[in-house]
């Protein structure tokens, strides 16, 4: 058994925390900022691939956590998990990377007998699969309350003074600090990829569908049912503004426009806007899940992309590998 000190409380140091005490050991849990204000609270938050390399690892690490995710789904409602019916618009019918592992991956031709493709705007091929849907408002409070310590509220200067601050003991210090790893971790490989999602009331969409289309980089189309409110997004996009450390960029009300525009194209036109918000995803050239190379007692984790909930927990378990072929 290890003691562990966790950074972060976005998704990825939540699970983290969770995967290792599940494993016996000792965890303590640091984070600058908590709830509302961090990334991991705006996302979508599907299971999909979608910015994250490399692709071998990004596969492996999502396949663990859709299973996690799935199993969850049906053990404990309150862990804010449900099984959508995912549909992912395709230029091609040659299976995608992302798929090879999906069980019920199956796929659509527009035009076909049966097959409702007025809406697809365009696309010739649909890909239908089962996608757990997390939601954020209870999944991140369901995390840390199934922790054994309380997380400290402490912003970290350098990783090296949490390894050597006695109070902790730390023999490892896990360090998911999303874009904030940039700064601690002196990396330049990070950068943020600015985001935003407008939040509706449903209207008539179907509670248990998901629908996306990822053709065009530039024009990004999703819609993410929740129980109770429906997700429209998306935008990835380089971001080169400021913002305070602890906050999330504004939202940009032109950008709302066209996503709703955008939507309608999809015959999405949900009732109310509830709310809008946006992020920066921490996106890395790959995702970092790799022993610090000058200080082997740091573990880093960090820079999932636009996946942290869609590999979160295949992450945990490879940072906990490490963690007790280490200690
Ligand atoms: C609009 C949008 C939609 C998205 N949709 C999806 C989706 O559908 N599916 C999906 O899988 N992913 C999605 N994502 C991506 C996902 O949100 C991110 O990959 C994920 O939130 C990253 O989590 P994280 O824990 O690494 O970072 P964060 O959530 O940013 O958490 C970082 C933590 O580190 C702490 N920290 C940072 N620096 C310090 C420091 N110096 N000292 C102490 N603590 C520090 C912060 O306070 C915070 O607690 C979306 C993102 C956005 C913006």
């Amino acid at each position: 058994m290890a003691d562990v000190v966790v950074l972060g409380v976005g998704v990825i140091g939540l699970t983290s925390a969770l995967t290792l005490e599940e494993r016996g050991h000792r965890v303590r849990v640091i984070a600058a900022s908590t709830g509302a204000s961090v990334t991991s609270s705006v996302a979508g938050a599907i299971w999909f691939p979608f910015w994250a390399e490399p692709r071998e690892r990004v596969s492996r690490w999502a396949s663990v956590t859709r299973h996690w995710l799935t199993d969850l789904s049906r053990s404990d409602a309150s862990a804010g998990v449900d099984v959508l019916r995912m549909l992912e618009l395709d230029d091609s019918d040659q299976t995608p990377w992302w798929g090879m592992e999906i069980e019920d991956l199956s796929l659509e031709r527009a035009g076909s007998r049966g097959v409702d493709s007025a809406r697809w705007n365009g696309a010739p091929f649909g890909w239908r699969f089962s996608a757990p849907r997390v939601d954020p408002r209870h999944h991140l409070p369901w995390l840390e309350a199934r922790l054994r310590t309380p997380v400290l509220r402490r912003t970290v200067s350098s990783l090296s003074d949490v390894v050597d601050d006695r109070s902790l003991g730390a023999d490892v210090v896990v360090n998911c600090t999303g874009l904030g790893a940039g700064r601690l971790a002196r990396d330049e490989q990070i950068r943020p990829l600015f985001g935003q999602v407008v939040v509706c009331e449903p209207g008539t969409f179907d509670p248990g569908s998901s629908m996306a289309d990822e053709r065009d980089p530039k024009a990004v189309f999703y819609a993410i049912p929740r129980r109770d409110e429906v997700i429209i997004g998306g935008c990835t996009a380089e971001w080169d503004g400021n913002v305070a450390d602890g906050t999330l960029p504004a939202p940009d009300p032109n950008l709302t426009e066209v996503l709703l525009a955008r939507a309608a194209r999809y015959g999405v036109e949900p009732r109310e806007i509830l709310r809008v918000v946006a992020g920066l995803r921490p996106y890395r050239t790959a995702v970092r899940v790799e022993r610090d190379a000058a200080d082997p007692r740091i573990i880093h984790n960090y820079g999932h992309g636009g996946s942290g909930y869609t590999i979160a927990r295949g992450c945990a378990v490879e940072v906990a590998g490490m963690v007790e072929r280490g200690a």
